[in-house]
């Protein structure tokens, strides 16, 4: 089982569909078992197809940053 920081780390690769077979089925089960990464999938998500409608399939990280910043602090927080 992978932890949040290597989700995070393989996130926008993810959304590409551009990491390994082996990789993509961590981050399933990953997504799958944590409700944290799973919010930011759906959000992400979302604002990838906000993204695409408006022409570009590119995630960009002025969207995609402030989104990892949030989840990543609620993280650290329900941690301590
Ligand atoms: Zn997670």
């Amino acid at each position: 089982m992978i932890t949040c920081e290597e989700f995070f780390a393989e996130f926008a690769d993810y959304m590409e569909n551009q990491v390994s077979p082996e990789i993509r089925k961590e981050l399933n089960l990953h997504l799958s078992q944590c409700r944290a990464c799973r919010v930011l999938y759906d959000t992400s998500l979302k604002t990838v197809k906000i993204v695409t409608e408006s022409g570009s399939f590119e995630l960009p990280h002025s969207v995609s940053d402030p989104i990892i910043d949030c989840v990543m602090a609620k993280l650290r927080k329900d941690r301590s």
